[in-house]
C-alpha cells in the first residue's frame, strides 16, 4: 500500500498548483460516509460538490455501470446510442424542456447555452453586438465563456479581456436587471439558488419579474441549476418552486453522479436555434456517460428522492435554525431542501471552522463570503444530519 505522506508529495511534485487541497487521500467510499487511505471514516456533507446524490457505493449505479462498459464505452456522436436517446428522452421529461444537448462538465453546459444565445440575438438581426446580463456573486465556470458571466472579480481578473458585452446586475434585484436591458440584450443567466456564491435562493417575485420581462422584450432566460437542480432542492428542478420555467437549462453535477456530464436543456421557442455544424463535443452524452444518467433518474424515482430530500431538508433547516440561536457568530441561515449555508460574523472564520469539522470526521465546504455550506448525498436521513449538528457545535 502506498503511504498517505507519499501519495500526498506525490501529487503535490506533479500537479499545476491550483487548489489548495485538504491533507486527506480518500480511498472509497460507502453510503453517506467516505473512507480515507489509512481507514478513517468521515461523514460527508460535501458529496463531491453536490455531485454524489446516490451516495457512495451505489449497487445499482455501479453495475449499471459495469454492464455498459461491457458492451461499449464510447462512440461518436456521428451515432446513436441507447443510452444517448434514452437519457435525453428522460432529461426532457423531468425538466419540462423541448431538446437537450450534452456535455461533459457544468461549464461547457453554461458554455453552450452562451453560444445559443448569441446565435439567438444573430438570426434576430445578423449583428454579434448582442448582450448578456449576469448576476454579482454568480459562479458558472472558469473556461473563457463561463468566467466571462461569472460574477466574482477574483477568478476573472487575470484572464482579461473576457467575452464582451456581458453585463452585471445584482441578484434579487430586480430594477438593477431592468436598468440594464436593452435592444441588444439577448440573455439572462442566473442561477435559481446562487451556489459557490454563498447560497441565496432567488426571490419569488425576483424571478417571475424577470420571466415577466423576458417574454416583453424577447429575451432567453437561462437559468444555471447545475448545483441546485436534480432534486437538491426538493423538487427536480428548483424552478419548479417558483411557477416558472426558463428557456434553457443548464444541468451537470449530480446529472452522472460522478461519470463527468453536464447537459443544457431547451424550450421549443430555443429549440432550433443551434443546427447540425453550430455545436458538438467529442464525448459529450457517450453511452456511459448516458447509462449514468439514465440509471441516476431512474433510482431518484424508486428510492423516492425527492420525498427524502424535503423530509430531510426541513429537518436539517430546523436544526441548523436552532444553532443558529445557541451560536452568536452565526449572523444568517439560508437554503433550500439539501443546499443549506449559514454565514459566519467575522469573529470566527468558515474555512477554520471546516478545517476543524474535517479533523473530527465531518466533511463540510464553505462557500462565499465566510459561508459553511451543507450539500450532502440526496439519500441523507435525520441521524446523520443529528449527528452532523452535533459535531459542527463543538466545532465552534
Ligand atoms: C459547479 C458549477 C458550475 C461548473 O460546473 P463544472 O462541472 O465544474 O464545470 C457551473 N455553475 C454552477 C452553478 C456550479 O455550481
Amino acid at each position: 500500500m502506498m503511504k498517505t505522506s507519499d501519495i500526498i508529495e506525490t501529487a503535490e511534485e506533479h500537479l499545476i498548483h491550483t487548489y489548495n487541497r485538504y491533507q486527506i487521500v480518500f480511498d472509497h467510499g460507502d453510503g453517506v460516509y467516505l473512507y480515507d487511505n489509512d481507514g478513517r471514516e468521515y461523514l460527508d456533507f460535501c458529496a463531491g460538490i453536490a455531485v454524489f446524490a446516490l451516495g457512495y457505493n451505489n449497487k445499482c449505479y455501479n453495475d449499471a455501470l459495469k454492464v455498459q462498459i461491457d458492451k461499449i464505452v464510447h462512440t461518436s456522436n456521428y451515432y446513436y446510442s441507447k443510452p444517448m436517446a434514452m437519457a435525453a428522452k428522460m432529461i426532457t421529461e423531468v425538466s419540462g424542456m423541448s431538446r437537450v444537448f450534452f456535455t461533459n462538465s457544468g461549464t461547457e453546459a453554461v458554455e453552450g447555452a452562451i453560444k445559443l444565445a448569441k446565435k439567438y440575438g444573430y438570426l434576430k438581426d445578423g449583428s454579434n453586438d448582442h448582450e448578456i446580463i449576469a448576476m454579482d456573486h454568480s459562479f458558472h465556470g472558469r473556461s473563457m465563456g463561463a468566467l466571462s458571466v461569472t460574477g466574482n472579480k477574483k477568478y476573472q481578473e487575470a484572464f482579461g479581456p473576457l467575452i464582451p458585452g456581458i453585463r452585471f446586475a445584482k441578484y434579487n434585484d430586480l430594477d438593477s436587471v431592468k436598468a440594464l436591458v436593452n435592444d441588444k440584450t439577448s440573455a439572462i443567466i442566473f442561477e435559481t439558488v446562487q451556489g459557490e456564491g454563498g447560497i441565496y435562493p432567488a426571490d419569488k417575485e425576483f424571478i417571475q419579474g424577470i420571466r415577466k420581462l423576458c417574454d416583453e422584450r424577447d429575451i432567453l432566460l437561462i437559468l444555471d441549476e447545475i448545483q441546485c437542480g436534480m432534486g437538491r432542492t426538493g423538487t427536480m428542478f428548483a424552478y419548479e418552486q417558483y411557477g416558472i420555467k426558463p428557456d434553457v437549462v443548464t444541468i451537470a453535477k449530480a446529472i452522472g453522479c460522478g461519470i463527468p456530464m453536464g447537459a443544457f436543456a431547451v424550450n421549443e421557442k430555443a429549440s432550433g436555434v443551434l443546427v447540425a455544424g453550430d455545436h458538438g463535443s467529442t464525448y459529450g452524452g457517450n453511452p456511459l456517460a448516458c447509462a449514468a444518467c439514465v440509471n441516476v433518474l431512474e433510482q431518484f424515482k424508486n428510492l423516492d428522492i425527492l420525498e427524502n430530500v424535503k423530509e430531510t431538508g426541513a429537518y436539517l433547516f430546523d436544526k441548523l435554525e436552532e444553532l443558529k440561536d445557541r451560536i452568536p457568530a452565526i449572523k444568517a441561515h439560508r437554503g433550500m431542501g439539501l443546499i443549506q449555508g449559514i454565514e459566519l460574523d467575522e469573529s470566527v472564520s468558515a474555512g477554520e471552522v471546516v478545517k476543524k469539522a474535517i479533523e473530527s470526521g465531518l466533511i463540510l465546504i464553505t462557500a462565499g463570503n465566510n459561508v459553511i455550506r451543507f450539500i450532502p448525498p440526496l439519500i441523507i436521513k435525520k441521524e446523520h444530519v443529528d449527528k452532523m449538528t452535533d459535531i459542527l457545535e463543538n466545532c465552534f
